[in-house]
């Protein structure tokens, strides 16, 4: 039997319901539950890939090439368990299926409206694909009593009542604020959040209250009288250490249990194996040294734009016993100035994907500062295509040399491919396109070259990555890049599109045209971040 979490959230944003999702979908796992994690997320866009990250943070993308909202990847990072086009949706998804629907007459001639064909919409979207799960654990974006949240909330109060209390467990996330001045921990905003649910219909059935001190045991039973839920289902939450700190915490707390026994399940038949999260904990609290790695970007004012770079260069040190730290830099700095200036004391050098022209000559000068001063460099999908400009001009003197991305150029050594192969099939696109859901997106395999550096670090020659990107590396100029010692060392099965470079005479040079950050693990660091942050440390000892 399928049971169903749904977690909203209340008082504010920004509390951290993603992480409390997937800590939450961690500790049921750890119990021996198989779970799966959603989120419907209440905007308008059809979905986040034409929002700027400094709008709305990373794109996550999935192996089945959707893309969603960043807390998929908290999701996957903590249960491993791989995301799906189908783990998120939101309005303006709904609204279009809906609006499709209409159009082509299948409503035959009813009024189409929020209710019952929107909600209808949304619980058919959550109980998709539910069966061979214990849980499903589904996070509604948004905050309490705004407007845009409601027909989700009025769709899983449905749920609720369809499926009873066995079944479906509403947990509630809120804050519990300090105030300096009166010295003393206020309760009325997490009482009125839980009035405002009840007023809808949801009564939650467990609380986890975020605060920054410790909340006695006098105030969590107000809360719980006044919000009619038990005194064990308020679940105080305080800010952690790390984020991989959050599992066992919140298991300290009784979250898991409280949830277990909302759904009438007795917590001490399942008792968590919570090995992984302690050997984890363990590591990133004691390291055994420090990196500094320098990430060239261009949306470094915001570090949500680059989650699971972030936490892949984390995993890299957990990997390494090492604490890593992120230097951020803007990219647009080294167009004025010396890279030297800012470089010289780091450890390894990342260029992250990015788009556009802005701050890319200043990548490629890091790129060149990475290559000349053999500092370990590290291009993901734009940092791969600013390290094979940057080789085509510095290396091969091809003068021009440049991404069409950027507009027409005399060498496009990056450009535009209208057409490629996935699998059995082939599949195109124009310079016309829109500009949503375009892109080459998700896994695709990559063939890497035996006796490469790749190879060696992946233990393998097939590997499966994901991508999210329009323009690729121009094949044509393999040979002639090759022959400068830039070897081209991962192509597509058919051998077209480049996936990987490498320069072997270099203490880490690799650049790669996918996103392995997307699918690092705290429990399974990506062989590339482990590599990489190895790379560093080797060059921290050197200097
Ligand atoms: N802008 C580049 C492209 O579209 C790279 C994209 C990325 O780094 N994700 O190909």
């Amino acid at each position: 039997m399928t049971r169903f979490i749904f977690i909203t959230g209340g008082v504010v944003s920004s509390l951290g319901k993603g992480l409390m999702s997937a800590a939450l979908g961690a500790l049921l796992q750890a119990r021996g539950f198989k779970v799966r994690l959603r989120k419907l997320d209440p905007y308008l866009n059809v979905d986040p890939g034409t929002m700027s990250p400094y709008q709305h943070g990373e794109v996550y993308v999935t192996d089945d090439g959707a893309e969603t909202d960043l807390d998929l990847g908290h999701y996957e990072r903590f249960t491993g368990v791989p995301s799906r086009q189908s783990d998120n949706v939101t309005s303006g998804r709904i609204y279009q299926t809906i609006i499709n629907k209409e159009r082509r007459g299948d409503y035959l001639g009813g009024t189409v409206q929020v209710i019952p064909h929107v909600t209808d919409a949304i619980k058919e979207f959550v109980l998709k694909d539910t069966e061979d799960h214990d849980f499903i654990l589904c996070e509604i974006g948004g905050t309490i009593g705004d407007i845009e949240s409601l027909p989700f909330l009025e769709a899983i109060r449905q749920l609720g009542q369809e499926m009873g209390r066995d079944r479906v467990c509403f947990v509630h996330l809120t804050l519990v604020p300090y105030l300096e001045a009166a010295h003393e921990l206020k309760t009325k905003p997490t009482q009125h959040s839980v009035k405002e649910l009840r007023s809808i219909g949801i009564q939650p059935d467990v609380l986890v209250c975020r605060s920054e001190k410790e909340i006695p045991l006098g105030e969590r039973r107000k809360i719980a009288l006044f919000c009619n839920v038990p005194e064990k289902a308020v679940i105080q939450a305080l800010d952690a250490p790390s984020i991989y700190a959050v599992p066992l915490q919140y298991h300290g707390e009784g979250l898991d249990a409280a949830v277990l026994s909302a759904f009438r399940l007795d917590p001490a038949a399942t008792p968590p194996d919570l090995s992984r999260w302690r050997e984890i904990v363990g590591r990133i609290s004691a390291p055994e040294g420090e990196v500094t790695i320098a990430v060239v970007g261009k949306y470094t004012g915001l570090k949500d734009a680059y989650k699971s770079l972030m936490e892949a260069l984390v995993h890299g040190g957990i990997a390494n016993n090492v604490r890593v730290n992120i230097h951020w830099i803007e990219a647009e700095i080294f167009e004025a100035e010396d890279a030297v200036a800012h470089l010289e004391d780091v450890d390894g050098i990342l260029v992250p994907g990015g788009f556009g022209e802005r701050g890319s000559e200043g990548k490629i000068a890091a790129v060149r500062f990475a290559r000349e001063r053999k500092i370990p460099y590290f291009g993901i999908c734009f940092g791969m295509q600013m390290a094979v400009i940057e080789a085509a001009r510095n290396l091969a003197s091809i003068e021009g040399a440049s991404t069409s991305e950027f507009g027409p150029c005399k060498h496009p050594v990056v450009g535009l491919l209208t057409e490629w192969q996935k699998g059995n099939e082939v599949v195109s696109r124009s310079a016309a396109d829109d500009k949503g859901g375009t892109m080459r997106l998700g896994a695709y395999e990559a063939r890497l070259m035996p006796g490469s550096r790749v190879a060696e670090i992946y233990g393998d020659t097939r590997i499966f990555e994901r991508h999210r990107h329009r323009y690729e590396v121009n094949i044509a100029y393999r040979k002639t890049l090759e022959e400068q010692g830039l070897l081209f060392s991962g192509l597509s099965p058919d051998g077209e599109l480049p996936e990987i470079v490498e320069i072997p005479d270099h203490p880490w040079f690799i650049g790669v045209q996918f996103h392995p950050e997307l699918k690092s693990k705290p429990f399974d660091p990506h062989p590339l971040f482990a590599s990489f942050i190895a790379a560093a440390v080797r060059q921290s000892r050197l200097v």
